[in-house]
């Protein structure tokens, strides 16, 4: 937490269409919290090539220090020749570790305006307002052993291991039911916590299984709990998403879930998402999106998945619910007036359809 009572967002625009984005949510963010303090630091390749490095101590220190961080996006062709552990990609990943975010946010909600652009049929979409949790900082991603070992036929073998404690998998349950416990009284065949594993097949979906299913028990037996696996979720995902509410999944299968459920949506320049990990430590927020490269510097950015991460920390890290709320309705207007970046099949700026958001604010 910060300091001084003033609460303090940490701004780290990071590469590419990352500087565009996040130049236009300090905008909305001037105009619903002025009292909000804003800092803002070098990030990913920008950082890199100022310092040397893509996250540097100083710049994790202040993170540390703030009540939230919000990211653009890192990465770009001009750093493909640098070393993995300096690229600025590494510096996404040493944040999230050094901030221990384990609990990964991603929601799919489809503005009315938006639901005929989706992949998928209108009806199928128009409506949608689902969760994802993911659990961000074990699993398979991290399991040791992981190798590729050469074999004495001439064969190679790869080796990846998942792994999951008990008490890793009840932290983000956790999350998950509290935020469903928040979003109860809904419609549709899974209106609390859809728990998401291969509990058939592996061990570590058994006992994802019981620790939820143990949990739901001793603290949350008010939420509607049901389980799922995750190959069957990930068909029901895109022929019955509205019957879902809150998705809990580890991290692969919550990475392949997650993908899936922002594609309902339309586009990727519409995606928010939170990191978050134990009460009162930073929470950690970002756009779905990467850097852009082909767009970036043209002024082409849809700055909505940056605006909507903006409005993910005021919810989130803030507690500020009412101006969080100002700008999802202000998002709505603005699409609904006809506002339309070119990812949206419009031909608006950034900085055009960040005006439009702030003059429906
Ligand atoms: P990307 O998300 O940057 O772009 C994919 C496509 O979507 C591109 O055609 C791009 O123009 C479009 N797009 C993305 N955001 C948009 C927006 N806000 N408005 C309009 N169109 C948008 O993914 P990529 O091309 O695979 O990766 C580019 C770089 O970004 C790589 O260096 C990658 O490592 C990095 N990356 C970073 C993050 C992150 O910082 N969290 C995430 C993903 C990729």
């Amino acid at each position: 937490m910060a300091a001084s009572n003033a609460q303090t967002l940490l701004l780290l625009p990071g590469d590419g269409i990352g500087p565009e984005v996040i130049a236009e949510t300090r905008r909305v963010a001037e105009a619903v919290a002025p009292d909000l303090q804003l800092e803002e630091a070098l990030f990913g390749g920008a950082s890199y090539d100022a310092h040397g490095e893509p996250l540097t101590a100083e710049t994790l220190a202040r993170a540390r220090k703030s009540d939230a961080i919000l990211m653009g996006a890192v990465g770009g062709p001009q750093w493909d020749g640098v070393p993995r552990a300096k690229r600025p990609e590494a510096a996404l990943l040493s944040m999230r570790k050094e901030l221990d975010v384990y609990a990964n946010i991603r929601p799919a909600y489809c503005f009315p305006a938006l639901a005929s652009a989706s992949a998928l049929k209108q009806h199928l979409v128009e409506g949608l307002d689902l969760v994802i949790v993911r659990e961000l900082t074990s699993g398979v991603y991290f399991g040791l052993p992981k190798e590729i070992t050469a074999l004495p036929n001439g064969e190679r073998r790869a080796v990846d291991t998942q792994s999951y404690t008990s008490g890793e998998i009840r932290r983000v349950a956790r999350v998950a039911f509290e935020l469903a416990r928040g979003r109860s009284g809904r419609a549709g065949k899974f209106p609390g916590v859809l728990s998401c594993e291969k509990s058939n097949v592996m061990e570590t979906g058994v006992l994802w299984r019981e620790e939820v299913t143990k949990l739901h028990k001793e603290a949350f037996s008010d939420v509607p709990l049901h389980h799922m696996l995750a190959d069957a979720a990930a068909m029901h995902l895109v022929k019955t998403p509205k019957d879902m509410n809150v998705i809990l999944a580890d991290n692969l299968f919550g990475d392949i879930l997650s993908d899936e459920a922002a594609m309902l949506t339309g586009s990727i320049g519409m995606l928010p998402s939170a990191a978050l990990g134990d009460p009162g430590t930073p929470g950690l927020y970002e756009p779905v999106h990467g850097s852009a490269p082909d767009i970036a510097g043209k002024g082409l950015a849809n700055p909505i998945a940056a605006i909507l991460s903006f409005e993910m920390v005021l919810r989130w890290s803030l507690n500020r619910i009412e101006a969080a709320d100002r700008i999802v309705k202000a998002v709505d207007k603005a699409l609904n007036s006809g506002a339309r970046t070119g990812d949206l099949g419009g031909s608006m700026s950034t900085r055009q359809m960040a005006d439009a958001i702030l003059k429906a604010l």
